[in-house]
């Protein structure tokens, strides 16, 4: 017998329907040069910083005397220790190193955590959302237990805290699809919300380093009394390439309970006991190179790379706007959510780009019904690329 559960899942059938229209119009008109403006991964090299550990640590793997085997399942200290002194204690939150787990990455992580969840509980999740959260939680059984939140212009683009009872609530901020951010009022809100309610909250930060805005808060343990209700996970891919290299990290605060039968459990030791059991750390070369982010010379790397992204976001939203679209995100998230014109439904729109411009996008509808009539842009391409297609739709006759 099998898990019925995946019989369930719909079919992700996105980006194959995405990639067949593409290659039909690259076959009918193959001297036309298209450009991708849907690219969910990063395009530019790994910091050099991160290369030059990589090579210490394959030679360190070389040697009898600093060969290492088996690392520990929550991580390597040295990296554990760079997180919180980089990314947490100038922000003013306070961990413990065995509230940090080093994982290979926040997809797996948001995928696993659900085992720590009984199949009943009830899930929140924001509409459009990271496909992700969906499938995982249908595979875990909780497929009928999920309640969409929409994000809309109806609600300004805000998701609203649900009236009644959700156990699990997904957040992710900066928001892939929608490139928006979320401010410390509005996550207050969640936070006061989950520990009213008993509530978890998943909070994906896997775009953090895309954050501009001084007053946007970079981890959800800036608000207060999240240590209480949430889990945050984190990704080094977007941050410094890492989407082939692979990690990233969970944090699992102690102060976070569940009451079962009138006994408190800790979900940290939860987790570090799934990951002992199902996990066998990320690679040494790999922690290494995660490592080496945080030194001055990675740093500086870091932001030059974010900086060009962030540059091909600014020139794409203001030419959009320009042109009178309403182009949404893309201030403090490296993805651009456009309203298609003229009421155009998301693949109409998509369509159109494609077969008039040689564009290719994201439609909005794929990540939810609430992206319906808008698609994503993404500033992961080349400079050129993005120059190019903004002057195409500037030179359209739509
Ligand atoms: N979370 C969100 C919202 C993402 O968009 C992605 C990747 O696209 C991930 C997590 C996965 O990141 P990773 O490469 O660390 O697995």
């Amino acid at each position: 017998m099998i898990n019925e559960n995946f019989l369930q899942l719909s079919d992700s059938y996105l980006f194959s329907a995405i990639a067949k229209k593409v290659r039909d119009y690259k076959a009918a008109h193959p001297e036309r040069r298209v450009i991708s403006l849907g690219i969910g991964d990063v395009t530019q090299p790994l910091p050099q910083a991160c290369i030059e550990a990589m090579h210490r640590a394959v030679d360190e793997m070389g040697c009898a005397e600093t060969f290492r085997g088996y690392g520990p399942e929550q991580g390597y200290d040295f990296l554990r220790e760079a997180i919180i002194r980089h990314d947490f204690a100038p922000r003013g939150v306070a961990l413990d190193m065995d509230e940090v787990f080093i994982s290979d990455g926040a997809k797996s992580d948001c995928g696993n955590i659900g085992d720590l969840f009984r199949a009943d509980c009830t899930v929140g999740m924001t509409d459009p959302v990271y496909p992700v959260y969906v499938d995982s939680n249908v595979m875990g059984g909780r497929g009928a237990n999920i309640t969409y939140l929409p994000v809309t212009a109806a609600n300004g683009f805000v998701p609203q805290v649900p009236e009644h009872h959700i156990d699990i609530i997904y957040l992710c901020y900066p928001n892939n699809p929608t490139g928006m951010v979320i401010g410390r009022e509005e996550l207050q809100k969640w936070v006061d919300y989950a520990r009213r309610e008993h509530s978890v909250i998943l909070y994906d930060a896997a775009y953090e380093a895309y954050i501009r805005h001084a007053d946007i808060p970079h981890t959800i343990y800036e608000i207060p009394g999240a240590k209480e209700c949430a889990i945050e996970l984190r990704s080094f891919s977007k941050t410094a390439g890492f989407t082939g290299i692979r990690c990233g990290c969970t944090i699992v605060p102690k102060a976070l309970k569940a009451s079962v039968g009138g006994r408190e459990v800790g979900l940290n030791q939860l987790w570090n006991r799934r990951q002992c059991t199902k996990f066998n750390g990320t690679s040494y070369v790999t922690q290494r190179a995660a490592e080496a982010i945080y030194t001055p010379e990675g740093q500086e790397q870091v932001r030059r790379t974010i900086d060009y992204y962030m540059g091909n976001a600014d020139r794409m939203r203001s030419r959009l706007a320009a042109l009178g679209y309403e182009a949404r995100g893309g201030e403090d998230a490296p993805y651009i959510w456009l309203r298609c014109p003229e009421d155009m439904g998301s693949w109409a729109f998509f369509d159109r780009l494609l077969n008039e411009l040689s564009l290719v996008t994201t439609p909005g509808v794929g990540f939810g019904p609430s992206g319906e009539g808008f698609v994503r842009l993404t500033a992961f391409g080349r400079r050129e690329d993005c120059d190019e297609a903004m002057k195409r739709m500037e030179q359209w006759n739509l």
